[in-house]
């Protein structure tokens, strides 16, 4: 008889006697650990490909690819999405320069020749004014997203200066190391977000005498994070480690944004706005302006009225603001998003086999209600999961398939 040959994994050549099942392909024939090491070979040009520090090399996307992006899946609020495309295009342009010239400049070290001091291109950290739930850490999360580049948001509240209860301003390295799955050198080309900037504003316009923990001592020790410095950062954060080596962070090339409320500030501005009209004539006559949006006028020194100390305004030198949201806002983010809240409650249905549909009327109640609760689009969330409990409570007991229409009736009486 004659004797059976054996199979062999066309990649290593072992036969399957040693190296276990083949997997059969259309011509060949795949060890495990073949397949293994294929998987990280794949795995690390996929790697390569979403690495920052490739992107950059990479085609860097227009303003207007950047802004065409963020209209996806922010509404409105076009003259915050133009100033951040510039600054971050801006961003990418700097970060560009860097690299050349210092490549340039170590190859003319090794080759003996000078150094010539190259231009310093200014970071453009961005400071958005406006009020809660208009989008702020949506646009700063959104335009993350498209760059691919690491991400964190800080809360400037649960910061503190070194040595008190709370955060110290170094954690929100920590998180964005821990973004960036603790590669030190994407970390530094990340974007981080601090939001609620306006909380640690001093609370008088005068440098107060006793120390003032929660306000200017953390607004001193965000300068040294946005001055661009090297920082340590214990990797694991907090303090509760103390044996823990320190991780140096270069954060030269991290862009900075912030955001804030601001309650109040409209004052400042108006009265800024108002000594120009009658000090000087100003471009803006007291007719023109628009007093249902006062933060389009904001500026640098409104800022620092509020309780910014000076340097740190001065280290955002980009300063635009969100627009309130009204109705027809309001129902576009209902529906338009690409991942609207609509969206997914249709895609949830459609799951148990039920198109999901809602009325003009019925949406534009679940708005009236957002509004009243001054809470911008993030009231919108919590106002659908009630409209919807009952009926996804029902949903997969009533085992048949079909059409639901949520109407104005229906939102009444569930919204009552
Ligand atoms: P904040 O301005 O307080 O940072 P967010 O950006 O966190 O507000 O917004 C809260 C939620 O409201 C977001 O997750 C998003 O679903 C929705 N939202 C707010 N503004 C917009 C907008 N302009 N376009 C689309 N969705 C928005």
């Amino acid at each position: 008889m004659a004797k059976r040959t054996e199979n062999h994994c066309t990649f290593c050549g072992l036969p399957e006697s040693q190296a276990g099942t083949l997997v059969h392909g259309l011509n060949g024939l795949i060890c495990a650990n073949c397949a293994r090491s294929a998987s990280e070979i794949f795995s690390d040009i996929e790697r390569e490909a979403h690495n920052p520090r490739r992107l950059y090399e990479d085609k860097v996307p227009t303003p207007h690819e950047i802004k065409t992006y963020l209209d996806q899946y922010v509404i409105g609020q076009d003259e915050a999405k133009r100033v951040l495309a510039v600054s971050v295009y801006n961003h990418y342009k700097r970060i560009r320069y860097f690299d050349t010239v210092h490549a340039n400049q170590s190859k003319n070290a090794k080759n003996g020749g000078g150094v010539d001091s190259p231009v310093e291109i200014d970071k453009s950290n961005i400071i958005i004014v406006g009020e809660t739930g208009t989008g702020k850490t949506l646009l700063a999360r959104t335009i993350a997203r498209m760059l691919n580049v690491p991400f964190a948001i800080a809360d400037a509240t649960t910061l503190t200066e070194a040595g008190y209860v709370g955060d110290d301003v170094e954690n929100v390295l920590v998180r964005l190391l821990q973004a960036a799955d603790y590669d030190v050198q994407a970390a530094e080309r990340g974007i981080v977000f601090i939001d609620e900037i306006d909380k640690i504003a001093r609370k008088s316009d005068n440098p107060s005498i006793t120390r003032d923990v929660s306000g200017e001592g953390v607004q001193q020790a965000l300068l040294k994070l946005l001055e661009g410095s090297v920082v340590n950062v214990p990797p694991q954060g907090g303090r509760k480690h103390p044996e823990q080596k320190l991780v140096a962070v270069d954060t030269r090339n991290i862009l900075f944004l912030s955001g804030g409320a601001f309650d109040g500030i409209e004052r400042n501005i108006a009265s800024r706005l108002k000594s120009n009209v009658v000090g000087y004539g100003g471009s803006k006559t007291r007719e023109s302006i628009d007093k249902h949006n006062m933060l389009q006028y904001v500026e640098p020194m409104d800022l620092k009225r509020f309780g910014l100390i000076p340097e740190l305004v001065g280290r955002f030198p980009v300063l635009t603001y969100l627009k309130p949201l009204d109705r027809d806002a309001l129902v576009r983010i209902l529906t338009e998003p690409r991942n609207a809240l609509v969206k997914q409650y249709q895609e949830l249905f459609r799951m148990d086999g039920v198109s999901l549909e809602f009325d003009d009327e019925a949406l534009a109640l679940v708005v009236d209600k957002a509004m009243e609760s001054k809470l911008g689009a993030r009231g919108l969330r919590g106002i659908m999961e009630s409209l919807m409990l009952d009926y996804m409570y029902d949903l997969p007991s009533l085992h048949h398939e079909g059409k639901l229409l949520i109407t104005k009736d229906m939102a009444e009486q569930k919204l009552k």
